[in-house]
């Protein structure tokens, strides 16, 4: 395991207690906070993808590979498709002899250490770890590398339009009131619309590699 990275995602200090078989269920609005209403393997928002019924509790480690059921510390929210896919998969001891594992968000950075992100929106491994990580939970899924390439363009047009809202003010302010500078006028609020609409589809979009704070 590696520990020399900080992880993505800390947990809150006092877990919630649970018991039974489906009594790590009570952990779900613990969790959806910590993991920020975001899947801990792919990254999506709650809002992306209809709200919380789209995602669930994850084992971390299966239970059927011998995982803890109600340790919180073994517990992750995460979107439908990636639990499915994940299922209860879990690298043999010869795998993980030679690095192969999941990264786990929790304990180290993933993002950004175990894999980049390409322009295209694809993840690209740069360890065994990445390599197993990538591949078993298809995070190159069709609509995981279209919605990372549409962000990256939101963001160059949030970056551009927001540089050009501060140019434009600073034109307006410098100049006397006219009919050019009303019009300018009209295109500033026109461009503060379109920044203002971007910031929220971004606020929610999957983060940038290496993760960045969202807005
Ligand atoms: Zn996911």
């Amino acid at each position: 395991m590696n520990d020399k990275t900080p992880p993505r995602i800390r947990r809150r200090a006092s877990p919630p207690k649970m018991q039974g078989r489906m009594g790590y269920r009570n952990a779900e609005p613990y969790l959806r906070q910590d993991f920020d209403y975001r899947c801990a393997y792919c990254g999506a928002h709650e809002q992306l993808k209809g709200g919380p019924h789209a995602f669930c509790v994850d084992h971390f480690k299966p239970r059927s590979k011998r995982g803890p059921v109600n340790d919180y510390s073994n517990l992750y929210w995460v979107c439908i498709p990636c639990n499915m896919i994940k299922h209860d998969k879990w690298p043999t001891s010869k795998q993980r002899r030679r690095g192969y594992r999941f990264a786990d968000p929790c304990r180290e950075m993933d993002y950004g250490v175990h894999f980049l992100e390409s322009d295209e929106g694809f993840l690209k491994p740069i360890t065994a770890c990445g390599e197993y990580h990538i591949s078993m939970l298809r995070l190159n899924r069709a609509w995981l590398q279209q919605h990372r390439q549409e962000r990256t363009r939101k963001w160059t047009r949030f970056t551009e339009a927001s540089q050009l809202y501060e140019e434009l003010k600073r034109i307006i302010e410098a100049r006397p009131t006219n009919a050019a500078t009303q019009m300018m006028r009209r295109l500033l609020t026109f461009l503060s619309e379109e920044i203002k609409a971007l910031r929220s589809e971004l606020a929610v979009a999957i983060p940038r590699i290496p993760m960045q704070r969202v807005l």
